[in-house]
């Protein structure tokens, strides 16, 4: 059986070759699934219905099951998604009031080998990397589900994008191309991988990237993300300012916001130092409580001060608002389980 899923046009048209129909029934296909969200083949109703027995004889539209939904009182969806194997992991839908854009927020990986302190994916370990048709199944079952259309794609689910780097750019591909989300509205967040940063410097994209720095200085860094010590902030900045330079792209530099640990006036600082050579902006997130650890959130006023000590560098810094943290929806606390 295929699925209909993450097949880009030319491979739709190999089952319309197959059927004997010609290529705009493919593209009909092609957008029942990316523009129109069908659920069915029945769905599709500008098919003959001989045509569609056909089809359905050999292909359906997925093959992944909603295990888990739940909404925030802000109005943030959470999905528990189930593939074929068992395997579960979370993508949520985040809506901002008196903005158009529908933010999909997808895992690229079931757990992380990454393992950073506060992140409660990566103490389940890494599971497996997704393909890119699980990763666009994550987007298409949002867009299903709701009847609305994604607008925005950030990759700050479940795991580290850039160590599954081949799935992540083909699903960004078919984001881009047939589901027509511009590529300036696609996110990639890491931890830092710096091989995969240099990659993605090679190539021609209008992309995000978003870079989870937490901390300015490599003692505090490595304390926080074992990453530190593979990846330093030194090698970091040259892969930084190299990916600049390549790509003429602005980055993101998230730095989560810990009591009392990163979020002191010499951090701010000392990352206003280490980044006064970075074309960047911030975004600072304040911690969002995980069960594994005793991390505590700043108050709203080291927040503010924080932010205004950063800005006063020059840089553009905004604070990422919480959303869905009332269903362990928000950054850091998916753990693709049930309870
Ligand atoms: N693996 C990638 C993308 C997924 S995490 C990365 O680490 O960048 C998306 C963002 O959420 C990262 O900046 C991550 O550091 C942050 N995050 C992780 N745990 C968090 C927590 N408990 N509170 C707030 N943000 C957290
Ligand atoms: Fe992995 Fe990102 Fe969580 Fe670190 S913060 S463990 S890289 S998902």
């Amino acid at each position: 059986m295929q699925i209909l899923t993450g097949l880009s046009q030319k491979e739709i048209e190999k089952i319309t070759d197959e059927l004997h129909q010609s290529k705009f029934r493919a593209r009909q296909i092609h957008n029942w699934i990316y523009l129109k969200s069908a659920k069915s083949i029945d769905d599709m109703t500008d098919l003959s219905k001989d045509f569609r027995e056909d089809l359905k004889k050999i292909a359906k539209v997925s093959d992944v099951k909603i295990k888990i939904k739940q909404e925030s009182s802000d109005g943030t969806l959470k999905y528990l998604l189930e593939y074929p194997d068992g395997e579960c992991v979370e993508t949520v839908l985040m809506r901002f009031d008196n903005r158009a854009n529908l933010t999909a927020c997808v895992s690229s990986q079931v757990g992380c080998a990454v393992n950073c302190s506060f992140c409660a994916t990566g103490k389940r370990g890494f599971i497996r990397n997704l393909t890119y048709k699980e990763i666009i199944e994550q987007v298409l079952t949002i867009q299903r589900d709701t009847g609305l259309k994604v607008t925005n794609v950030v990759f700050m689910g479940q795991g580290e994008p850039l160590l599954n780097l081949d799935n992540v750019l083909k699903a960004m591909e078919i984001f881009n191309e047939s589901l027509q989300i511009g590529q300036r509205r696609l996110t990639v967040s890491t931890s830092g991988i710096i091989p995969g940063i240099n990659r993605l410097a090679e190539l021609d994209m209008q992309s995000t990237l978003a870079l989870s720095l937490h901390a300015p200085g490599h003692e505090l860094r490595k304390k926080l993300m074992q990453i530190e010590e593979k990846y330093n902030l030194r090698d970091l900045k040259i892969a930084l300012k190299n990916y600049v330079e390549k790509t003429g792209r602005r980055i993101t530099i998230e730095y989560l916001l810990i009591k009392d640990l990163n979020d002191t006036t010499e951090c701010a600082k000392q990352l206003a130092e280490y980044l006064h050579d970075i074309k960047c902006n911030v975004n600072l997130i304040p911690y969002n409580p995980t069960s594994d650890n005793d991390y505590k959130r700043p108050s709203n006023n080291a927040i503010m001060k924080f932010k205004c000590l950063l800005e006063h560098s020059g840089k553009k810094v905004t604070v990422r608002l919480e959303r869905g943290a009332d269903i362990d929806a928000a950054c850091g606390q998916l753990r693709g389980k049930v309870d």
